[in-house]
């Protein structure tokens, strides 16, 4: 245990894990995890996404949420731009992914578990990226643990 308080804390990244920012009929925003686009779709089609604040399964994706920048003006301000802020946006996304994956440490699955022994002082702290199963992401939430998706890029996909 040598916790340095001067350190930020690590930025831990999550693969194969997307978040939507997702806006139901009433135009109650909120955002939702997925292990795939897949995921979302099928989930989506059984009505299984509702909205936490009326319950409306009538929601509909609003943008990915960038990687890191997750405030709300910024989030805001992407889903308002054009054809060309998304363009833009989405190749600063790329240069953040990359440098994110050539600053991190690659934990594969044990992304939970690193992730916790990092949070709790007891490995060092540096930014890891991995693997974990929506369950799992929602307890290390909970327990205020912070993680952040890796996007995928429509780019990446080739
Ligand atoms: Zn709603």
């Amino acid at each position: 245990m040598r916790a340095n308080s001067r350190l930020k804390p690590p930025i831990l990244q999550v693969e194969d894990v997307i978040k939507y920012t997702l806006r139901c009929e009433a135009e109650h925003a909120f955002e939702g995890w997925f292990s795939s686009s897949g995921d979302y779709d099928s989930q989506h089609a059984r009505g299984l996404v509702t909205c936490p604040v009326c319950g409306s399964a009538k929601v509909d994706k609003a943008l990915m949420a960038p990687a890191v920048a997750t405030s709300d003006d910024r989030t805001q301000m992407a889903a308002l731009g054009g054809a060309s802020e998304q363009a833009e946006m989405i190749a600063r996304m790329r240069d953040m992914v990359r440098a994110i994956r050539e600053n991190s440490e690659d934990v594969g699955t044990r992304f939970p578990e690193e992730a916790r022994k990092i949070h709790y002082g007891e490995a060092a702290p540096r930014g890891i990226i991995g693997q974990a199963a929506r369950d799992d992401i929602a307890s290390l939430l909970d327990e205020g643990i912070d993680i952040a998706p890796l996007p995928v890029l429509p780019e990446d996909t080739n």
